[in-house]
């Protein structure tokens, strides 16, 4: 091989010339030089079906032959080949301008006049599989790129309707199946699955195992391959979606809401770790005037509280969450708007009759949904966060009242007011500090204020809990557990915790003066707190038999109807001045506010 480089000995190159000397002329000529795949075509009506076997790199095109010229081969080319048909050099010998111009217009890349000069002839066939390659490289890479172009517009696609994680449909999947069951008129049932759990998988294994343990359990919703499922989808991470394909009946929500339950619910093994999810599951059903956006949102309502459980949708379950919201809206305005205010119930000495303090109870009075219970209200204001806000003021309030009535002469020096603290309150890092310099601040001594906790807010978070009660024990501020008896009362964090007094709940009282069973656990409950000396309120006392038997078992306060309900602050400084030493209730004559 000459100057010819390895590059192009291959190159495919098909002489056609109707002289068979030409032919000749040129292979011998062009194998001198090194190609090696050279062929020669004396018959030109064989082009078309050997370029249809296999596309030549380049043609070496006489143009004037007898069957059929060359220009009109060129023409025959282009139309089955379009863009890529290939490189042309004509053979010619002397031809007019017109033809030339002619052949260039049909895509020919060079001229070759005969009686061919070998120099010229070689390096013109050079240049142009040169120019070729050049050409097809870039055709190459510009179809590899269109290729991948297309490849990711559909990886790109397809991820917007697929989960990351589980390859799951998503949202709009699941919206788009919904559609299209209702244009099929068929009946649906809708399963909201939240997950629970996860957190703790992700916080305490990585969420690597998390990511494992959602693929696990959507393998096994995927194998209940018996039930009707439309669609199995992901809403959230850690919220599915499951439509069923059925006629929406409560009997068949039951039957696969249970299911899915059932295999979520089963302990996962994860190579050495076993973990645990538990699910909630809220149903609904197709219902014509609903979009696919409101069946989903409806079975999301539906989520029951507790885990395990599944319940359906319906609009008693829309409105009750409806006031809440509404409420919950209502109550950021409520201490604006002076709607709230204190009602003060007294703690009342068995043995003396005297009002010891009060507890203070918050009252709402809404324009739009006037008076509104706080066993409604507080759970929303704990729930959105606002019971920050809401117990700030209670105390301030609380606190400005004892100042008050201390000044007037009204109460006595031990006079005390309890303010209720909810679970979230007591979370706050800085609640005992705050707490600590508003009674400072009011010039009040430490015993004047009362908290009460109750035994579920305390086990939120026991070590915080512990650290602000102790502080708040250490300036000498009284400690109330609240409701005693209905959380976990264990006797064991009482004996650590700095709490001075134990409020026996209404649940023990109401019943005590005929279950003996109640009376029992109330009186060792009150011997229990005689032996840590807490002091001892119980709750909710209505009937006179109650108070008596309380009175024996050594209970030291009473708050209950049976003496005062909940009252306004200058009725109560009425019965604090009177006492109730004197009263039928407390001489036994039998007196009730219930
Ligand atoms: P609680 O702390 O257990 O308050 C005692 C509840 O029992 C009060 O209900 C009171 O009116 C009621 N009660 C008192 N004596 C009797 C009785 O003899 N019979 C009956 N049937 N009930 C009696 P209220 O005022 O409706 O408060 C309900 C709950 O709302 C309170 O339960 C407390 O947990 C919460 N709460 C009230 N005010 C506040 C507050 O300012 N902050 C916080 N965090 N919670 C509050
Ligand atoms: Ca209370
Ligand atoms: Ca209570």
């Amino acid at each position: 091989m000459t100057a010819l480089g390895a590059l192009f000995s291959s190159a495919d190159i098909l002489v056609v010339d109707d002289n068979p000397v030409n032919v000749e002329l040129l292979m011998d000529l062009l194998e001198d030089e090194g190609y090696q795949a050279v062929e020669g075509m004396t018959d030109p009506l064989l082009l078309e079906s050997r370029v249809q076997k296999k596309r030549p790199d380049l043609i070496l095109l006489d143009i004037r032959m007898p069957s059929i010229s060359g220009l009109e081969l060129l023409e025959l080319l282009n139309k089955t080949w379009g863009e890529q048909v290939p490189a042309v050099i004509v053979l010619t010998a002397q031809i007019d301008e017109a033809t030339r111009h002619q052949a260039l217009q049909l895509g020919a890349q060079d001229f070759l006049t005969k009686p061919f000069n070998h120099i010229e002839v070689l390096q013109r066939i050079r240049n142009t599989l040169q120019l070729q390659r050049l050409l097809s490289e870039r055709f190459e890479k510009a179809a590899l790129l269109e290729h991948l172009v297309v490849e990711r517009t559909r990886e790109l696609s397809l991820l917007s309707r697929q989960d990351p994680v589980t390859s799951l449909p998503n949202r709009s999947v699941i919206l788009e199946t919904i559609t299209q069951l209702r244009i099929e008129k068929r009946g649906l049932l809708a399963f909201f699955i939240a997950l629970e759990g996860l957190d703790e998988i992700e916080r305490l294994h990585g969420y690597e195992a998390m990511d494992q343990t959602v693929c696990a359990l959507s393998a096994r919703i995927q194998q209940l391959i018996d039930l009707p499922i439309r669609i199995f989808g992901v809403w959230s991470t850690d919220t599915w979606v499951v439509v069923c394909e059925t006629t929406v009946s409560e009997q068949q929500a039951e039957i696969f809401a249970t299911r899915f339950l059932d295999v979520i619910q089963v302990p996962l093994q994860l190579q050495q770790l076993c973990v645990y999810v538990r699910a909630r599951i809220g149903v609904s059903g197709s219902i014509a005037e609903r979009s696919p956006e409101q069946i989903v949102r409806m079975a999301a309502v539906a989520l029951p509280e507790a885990d395990s459980q599944w319940q359906g949708y319906d609009q008693a379950l829309e409105s009750t969450l409806w006031r809440k919201n509404q409420l919950s809206d209502a109550l950021y305005a409520a201490i604006s708007n002076s709607e709230l205010h204190l009602l003060y119930q007294p703690k009342v000495d068995v043995r003396s009759g005297q009002v010891r303090g009060v507890e203070a109870l918050l009252r709402w009075d809404s324009p739009t949904f006037g008076r509104v219970s706080p066993a409604e209200f507080i759970p929303i204001a704990e729930a959105n966060c606002f019971i920050i806000t809401l117990g700030q003021w209670v105390v301030r309030e609380a606190v400005s009242a004892i100042v008050r009535w201390r000044a007037q002469g009204a109460v006595d020096e031990y006079f005390s007011v309890a303010v209720n603290v909810a679970g979230a309150q007591l979370m706050q890092p800085d609640f005992a500090e705050w707490l600590i310099d508003v009674v400072q601040q009011a010039g009040l001594p430490a015993h004047a204020l009362e908290v009460e906790v109750t035994e579920s807010d305390l086990m939120q978070d026991m070590q915080l809990a512990m650290i602000q009660l102790q502080r708040l024990a250490a300036v000498g501020l009284r400690i109330a557990i609240d409701d005693f008896g209905t959380g976990y009362s264990s006797l064991a964090y009482l004996k650590v915790l700095p709490v001075s007094v134990l409020k026996i709940d209404r649940a023990f009282i109401s019943e005590m003066h005929v279950d003996t069973q109640d009376q029992r656990l109330t009186s060792t409950v009150i011997d229990m707190a005689r032996h840590f000396e807490f002091l001892t309120v119980a709750e909710g006392v209505e009937e006179p038999e109650q108070f008596k038997l309380l009175q024996a078992m050594g209970c030291d306060l009473i708050q209950g109807f049976l003496f005062a309900p909940p009252l306004k602050e200058s009725m109560m400084l009425q019965l604090v001045a009177s006492g109730f030493a004197d009263t039928p209730a407390f001489t036994g004559q039998g007196h009730s506010f219930k």
